[in-house]
């Protein structure tokens, strides 16, 4: 039994951190909105932390590369990661105002290997790996909403 909230919110630091060790001039702001009732919920806490690191590294990369881009005046990049109990479920969503995801794309996204990042920075195995231990390790269900141009949300759903 672990402490989901402890987990998303350390692992939102850690991914905003880790970009801006690279990038100096990246600056976001990240929310939390976590449910103060939220039981404990029985899940390998290596696995959900892979898990969240990357659905938030992804969120990151995608409020970075819509501000690289300068179409929008007065841009605030922002990441929030929210969690609640619903009735025997814990959900956990990671909210992005980056650059979406273009519909045609949407199905891609979970294939091994997919990637839309330059050689070097992306492997395309993290929404997989994500995938399969979100549905078949913990028997719970990842989805996605999207607008292009708009931002980006992932929806975790797990048996509490
Ligand atoms: P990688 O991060 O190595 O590219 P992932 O499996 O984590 O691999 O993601 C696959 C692709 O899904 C990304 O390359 C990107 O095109 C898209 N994607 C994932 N998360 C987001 C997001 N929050 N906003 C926009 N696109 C995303
Ligand atoms: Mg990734």
């Amino acid at each position: 039994p672990i402490d989901l909230n402890a987990l998303c919110d350390e692992y939102l630091r850690l991914a905003y951190h880790g970009l801006r060790a690279k990038d100096k001039s990246f600056n976001a702001l990240f929310n939390t909105d976590l449910d103060a009732s939220m039981g404990v919920v029985s899940v390998l806490p290596q696995d959900i932390s892979r898990v969240l690191l990357n659905l938030f590294t992804n969120a990151f990369y995608a409020v970075q590369q819509r501000q690289k881009k300068g179409e929008t005046p007065g841009y605030q990049p922002t990441v929030t990661v929210s969690t609640r109990c619903a009735g025997n479920e814990a959900v956990i969503t990671v909210s992005d105002n980056g650059t979406g995801i273009p519909e045609d794309l949407k199905q891609k996204i979970f294939q091994p290997f997919f990637t839309t990042k330059p050689t070097g920075e992306g492997t395309g195995l993290g929404l997989s790996l994500a995938y399969d231990i979100v549905t078949k390790g913990h028997n719970g269900t990842l989805e996605v909403e999207s607008k292009e141009g708009e931002g980006t949300t992932f929806i975790i759903k797990l048996p509490a």
